[in-house]
């Protein structure tokens, strides 16, 4: 069906998108696509943002690229209000959010090493969780079918079930530096954390000197209806990566961290050749001016709660289609009673994208500026394929 000349590491559907307008996509044969997948929670501000655009257009003229040998200013004024908006002192850039998350797992190391407690290099981890693709991102996540073929498995991980506190105490001994958690499972099923399993592992991490480190790749920039996902316990982690949302569609990623957490991290013990570069900062920062704006996140909350009610709703009526809904702000899962893939397919023929996820989930992370009328399209092609 396809030329065969991509590694076919991706299950790929027949269809190419040639034009994106808002949360519209319009495809190569003139369909219309809603999409509520915004290519994995990615697209925070849908598609041409005219900010967007803009800033990437007039930054283009200038300058691409001049390495982090050089002083790069994007870098400093998107470091200025991701970490006055957080518990963060201290910021990377990099490009991706494995990359990002390599960083986290790096800086605890770290931290015990220059402490003069170098045993102290294992992170505890959770069951269903993803952190990324790279070998280190693999291990930490642990996830048996991702690691197939790929030994030897990096070692210093040592998983938990998600959720479950006593277990995480149980899991940390003389040889633990950090508790690492994302506070909504993404690919495992859209798995939010109850807020008193946060605040536990705060507590746990204090209790026994630890770093608490969250991957909010998906959870952050607003996905939730708060910057921050973790927001919403009312506690903070010691070191985070970002990625997906942060820069609208523009790869770029980020590491967030206290002085105390990163203070070994010295000149020479990390890098990143394109990670900050000028086009990616003039993104991000244009994906914070919308997305920081006064009344955005409340707005982005008030959508969710009309969606999740017409969601919930469907559950009710349908319970032979949707065992489910579950999640937070805008990353909503809708547990099938058919096979997901299958429930997707149906979806995708009606014009709305949406993505997989573990534990039989249909994700539904539309972009954030999505309003009233989209919900309403969107839960009219749910109801058409819950009816069947
Ligand atoms: C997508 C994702 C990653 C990996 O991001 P990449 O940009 O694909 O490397 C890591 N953690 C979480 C929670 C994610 O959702």
């Amino acid at each position: 069906m396809f030329p065969d000349n991509l590694l076919p590491v991706f299950d790929r559907t027949d269809v190419i998108f040639e034009q994106g307008e808002g949360a519209w996509l319009t495809a190569s044969d003139g369909r219309r696509f809603l999409d509520f997948g915004a290519g994995v929670a990615v697209n925070a501000l849908g598609h041409a943002h005219p900010r967007l655009v803009a800033a990437l257009e007039a930054q283009a003229g200038k300058l691409w690229h001049c390495s982090n040998l050089y002083r790069v200013p994007g870098q400093e004024r998107v470091a200025e209000r991701l970490i006055k908006a957080s518990f963060a002192d201290t910021a990377f850039f990099c490009n991706t959010g494995a990359e990002a998350m390599e960083l986290v797992i790096k800086i605890a190391r770290r931290y015990h090493h220059c402490a003069g407690r170098p045993e102290r290099n294992r992170i505890v981890a959770c069951t269903g969780s993803f952190h990324g693709r790279t070998i280190a991102t693999l291990a930490a996540a642990g996830t048996p079918k991702y690691l197939e073929g790929f030994g030897p498995v990096a070692q210093g991980f040592d998983h938990v079930p998600y959720g479950d506190l006593e277990a995480a105490r149980g899991a940390i001994g003389s040889n633990t530096a950090a508790l690492l958690v994302e506070p909504v499972q993404g690919e495992g099923g859209i798995r939010p954390a109850d807020p008193a399993y946060l605040r536990g592992l705060r507590a746990l991490a204090d209790q026994f000197g630890l770093l608490l480190l969250m991957d909010e790749v998906q959870t952050g920039i607003g996905r939730t209806g708060k910057l921050f996902a973790h927001e919403w316990s009312g506690i903070a982690p010691d070191v985070m990566g970002l990625a997906k949302g942060l820069g609208g569609g523009f790869p770029v990623g980020a590491v967030l961290a206290t002085e105390k957490a990163a203070s070994c991290m010295t000149p020479g013990t990390h890098g990143c050749t394109f990670g900050g570069n000028p086009l990616a900062m003039a993104v991000a920062e244009a994906v914070l001016d919308e997305v920081m704006a006064p009344g955005f996140l409340e707005r982005v909350q008030a959508v969710a709660a009309l969606l999740r009610g017409r969601l919930d709703d469907l559950a009710r009526r349908y319970p032979g289609a949707i065992a489910q809904v579950r999640g937070q702000g805008l990353m909503l899962g809708l547990k099938t009673v058919p096979v997901n893939t299958e429930f997707n397919a149906k979806l995708f023929a009606a014009g709305l994208l949406a993505v997989g996820a573990g534990d039989n989930v249909v994700r539904l992370v539309p972009p954030l500026i999505i309003g009233e009328a989209e919900v309403e399209r969107a839960v009219e092609i749910i109801d058409g394929v819950c009816r069947g």
